[in-house]
């Protein structure tokens, strides 16, 4: 291994690395060999307990300096984020599989800038003067107190960050729990954080499963849980929350639609179309995984994709390049052909892929079914992997009903050079995040998130601040107080 990928320890707590070998051994997979590559243990009780009390102590100094003193840190933690692309890059590549291609360009540096952003954003943190005559209420924006973020094992660096910096900015600690397959990420995260200067205790990161999570998420001293994951664990943790009324951010699953009218450039439709199914090998939740295809150019868009699909560099993920992955674990790549093996019962018309790749790790193809109708499992269940369905449509407001008629709610996306069309289109979507001519734009001055089961809450952009912050009235009376008796 010409890297080290074993960090010294398995959690990050109170600035420093901390180890606890009772707990369980989370063993880390390279997803393009499946070699073991580094160990480490779960959170134990213990583990738990320091991570937590460190965090409620640090979070009250650091909830007491200026935001101008809070967003120098966490600019300065950008910066060094992008001195270290590189090395953090190779990290996402060896914990998740995807090619250093894209996580040279899409990992630290999309951590760096929400750290770079919400540091900015730091010190114009304000409340509001309310003048009521003679008298008047202001308002302070306050930190909610200890924040749990849970992350899935898609993003591990952009997640940790994205959920990190907004806590910080607004003066709030945070206990961060990596998803089990990917831990390794987080923790230079939390070590960056720390080097910039951010006081011990306030950023942690502990390691474990779903118990890790869900001990975090029930503890009466965590004031707020921000989740990315699946619509199910969501479900839980949403539930277990709400039994101690704590705020919540959950960023669910998807199956959001790609509507392409017959007179979409064709290029740029198939490219939005690759973009939002094969970019990380399929594994993003808001990948457009329905594409809509107007009967008009079904054919030739189908002949432009697969000649494009054939172009795909599949590979070593870290030769630059290489263009297509592995998947991120054995587990997710059986569960994905399962899927396939659904499609092709259903009755799909499998147009390319459909297979493993004979290699070492744990690579599929990039997959497209045609024919696809709208009762179909691969057109109903998220997948999370690099499996397209492409169905036929002739009228809008019929591709309409049936593009909003799903569970999710997270992104859509039309390909029209018909503006007015394009406009409409995007305001009839029941989603969160929607594309004109593009797919997958994430940056963090625009607010991300689902509506329906793919979340609540915005993640990025001003209005995560709402999420990691609350108001406080202060009610002051200059006359007499009129009372009753
Ligand atoms: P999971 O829902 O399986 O897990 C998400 C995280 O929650 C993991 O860290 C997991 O731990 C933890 N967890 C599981 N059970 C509990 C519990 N009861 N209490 C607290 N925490 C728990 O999702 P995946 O990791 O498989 O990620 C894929 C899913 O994430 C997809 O559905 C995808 O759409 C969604 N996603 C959403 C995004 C968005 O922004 N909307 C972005 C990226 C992914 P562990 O896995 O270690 O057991």
């Amino acid at each position: 291994m010409p890297y080290d990928t074993q960090p010294p320890a398995s959690h990050f707590i109170n600035g420093s690395y901390v180890e606890d070998t009772a707990g369980t051994p989370i063993e880390v997979i390279y997803p393009a060999t499946g070699a073991k590559i580094a160990t480490v243990h779960c959170a134990t009780p213990a583990i738990i307990e320091q991570a937590i009390i460190s965090a409620r102590q640090a979070q009250v100094a650091w909830a007491a300096l200026s935001g101008t003193e809070r967003g120098r840190i966490l600019r300065r933690a950008s910066d060094m984020l992008r001195a270290c692309n590189h090395d953090l890059s190779v990290l996402e590549t060896y914990d998740t599989g995807k090619p250093y291609q894209e996580t040279s360009v899409a990992d630290a540096t999309s951590g760096a800038d929400a750290l770079e952003y919400f540091g900015g954003l730091a010190a114009t943190l304000t409340g509001e003067h309310i003048q009521l005559g003679e008298n008047w209420v202001y308002t302070r924006r306050e930190a909610l107190g200890l924040c749990v973020g849970i992350g899935a094992w898609n993003y591990p660096t952009q997640i940790a960050c994205w959920k990190g910096a907004p806590a910080l900015a607004c003066g709030n600690a945070m206990v961060f729990k990596p998803s089990e397959t990917t831990p390794l990420c987080a923790l230079k995260v939390a070590e960056i954080l720390h080097e910039a200067g951010l006081p011990a205790g306030v950023y942690n990161v502990v390691q474990g499963m779903g118990e890790v999570g869900q001990a975090l998420v029930t503890d009466p001293r965590v004031d707020k849980v921000s989740l990315t994951g699946s619509v199910p664990t969501g479900r839980r943790v949403y539930a277990a929350a709400a039994e101690g009324i704590k705020h919540v951010t959950m960023e669910l699953g998807g199956k959001s639609p790609l509507i392409i009218f017959d007179d979409a450039d064709i290029e740029n439709a198939v490219g939005g179309a690759i973009l939002g199914n094969f970019y990380s090998s399929g594994q993003v939740c808001s990948n457009g995984t329905r594409v809509f295809v107007h009967k008009a150019i079904k054919e030739q868009f189908l002949t432009r994709l697969t000649e494009r699909l054939s172009k795909a560099v599949i590979g070593d993920p870290m030769d630059p390049e290489t263009s297509f992955g592995p998947m991120v674990s054995e587990r997710q790549m059986r569960v994905v052909l399962g899927c396939i093996e659904k499609g092709q019962a259903e009755g799909a018309r499998l147009v390319t892929g459909g297979g493993r790749i004979d290699r070492e790790g744990f690579y599929l193809q990039p997959t497209v079914f045609a024919d696809v109708t709208d009762d179909m499992s691969i057109a109903r269940e998220e997948i999370f992997g690099p499996v397209m369905a492409v169905l036929d449509f002739e009228d809008e407001d019929d591709v309409m009903t049936r593009a909003n008629d799903t569970e999710f709610g997270l992104a859509a996306g039309v390909f029209t050079k018909d503006l007015t069309r394009a406009h409409r289109v995007a305001a009839r979507f029941e989603a969160g995040t929607c594309y004109i001519n593009t797919y997958n734009d994430a940056p963090v001055e625009a607010p991300f998130g689902g509506s329906k089961n793919s979340g609540v809450g915005r993640e990025n952009s001003k209005a995560a601040i709402e999420h990691y912050s609350q108001l406080k009235s202060v009610f002051v009376r200059m006359d007499d107080v009129e009372a009753p008796f």
